[in-house]
């Protein structure tokens, strides 16, 4: 009825002023946050099925918020993204991973490193800017990072992508898709854009072993392009056997580890390396 309607107007127009007010709130001290850097990088390792040691980790940022603590990027990232801090944010990113990167390097920790790259991100000019200036150091080990973007980042004009792509994997460093399966753009991409990695996502490896047949599919997918396939939240025992009995190249999840302090790492390695 028309006063259900006007009820509810008014009902969810306050509702949306508490949220926008709660909203601008969040928006001010991320902003503030940005300035003032106060993220760090948690580091979860990613193990090879092959050899069972630990290969890579990937970083996943936190807020580290001077009265809430630490809080995690689903309550930040989005809001980051439509309003366009994440382009700082991830460029404070890129530096603390690849500054984390050169650390290993140097400490003799073997390992590579997975950065995830925002939509927004991937589009500005001065990532690339960035990634040429690092790479451009004798000491930097650009052939051990890897960039993570989902498959949105593909949506656009696939030439210039393209481009783009191929001069990221020249200059030596290497590109995976994330979240692979879940994005709403067609397959041609694949056999065009020189891909190093498919990490599978999590809903699927949840969803195990109804989701067997997709998660073939993605492997067979992967192999004929010569791409090392991740599968990514495995929570279980029995996910990493059907894993293991299918080719899996490479696991991520709470199963063997979930993402850690970078001084806590090597101690993680340690401790998956000898199981
Ligand atoms: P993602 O890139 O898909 O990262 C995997 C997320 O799954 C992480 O959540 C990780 O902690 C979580 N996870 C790992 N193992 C398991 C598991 O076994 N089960 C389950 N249920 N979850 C698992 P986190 O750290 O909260 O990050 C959430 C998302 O925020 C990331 O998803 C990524 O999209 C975004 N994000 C995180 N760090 C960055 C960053 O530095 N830059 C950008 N642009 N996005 C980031
Ligand atoms: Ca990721
Ligand atoms: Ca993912
Ligand atoms: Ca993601």
């Amino acid at each position: 009825s028309k006063q259900a309607g006007r009820n509810r107007a008014t009902f969810f127009s306050d509702e949306m002023g508490v949220e926008a007010k709660a909203r601008d709130l969040v928006e001010l001290q991320l902003k503030h946050a940005v300035e003032n850097k106060e993220f760090t990088l948690h580091f979860q390792p990613r193990v090879s099925m092959r050899t069972g040691k630990v290969v890579s980790a990937e970083a996943l940022v936190r807020w580290n918020h001077p009265q809430r603590g630490l809080i995690m990027p689903s309550e930040f990232i989005a809001i980051c993204e439509e309003t366009g801090l994440i382009e700082d944010l991830g460029q404070l990113v890129l530096e603390l991973g690849c500054r984390q990167a050169i650390t290993w390097h140097q400490t003799g920790l073997d390992i590579d490193l997975s950065l995830n790259i925002s939509p927004r991100q991937f589009e500005n000019q001065r990532l690339l800017q960035s990634l040429e200036r690092f790479a451009r150091h004798p000491d930097f080990p650009e052939n051990k990072i890897e960039l993570e973007i989902t498959e949105n980042v593909l949506i656009g004009d696939h030439d210039l992508i393209a481009e783009k792509l191929s001069t990221i994997s020249k200059l030596g460093y290497r590109i995976a898709i994330d979240d692979f399966g879940t994005g709403y753009s067609n397959l041609s991409y694949i056999s065009r854009f020189p891909l190093h990695c498919l990490k599978i996502d999590q809903s699927f490896i949840s969803q195990l072993p109804k989701s067997g047949p997709i998660i073939s599919l993605i492997l067979t997918l992967g192999r004929q392009i010569g791409a090392t396939i991740v599968a990514e939240g495995v929570e279980s025992c029995e996910q990493l056997a059907w894993l293991r009995d299918h080719d899996c190249d490479e696991v991520q999840g709470y199963f063997l580890s979930p993402p850690v302090q970078a001084k806590n790492l090597p101690a993680m390695i340690q401790l998956l390396n000898l199981s």
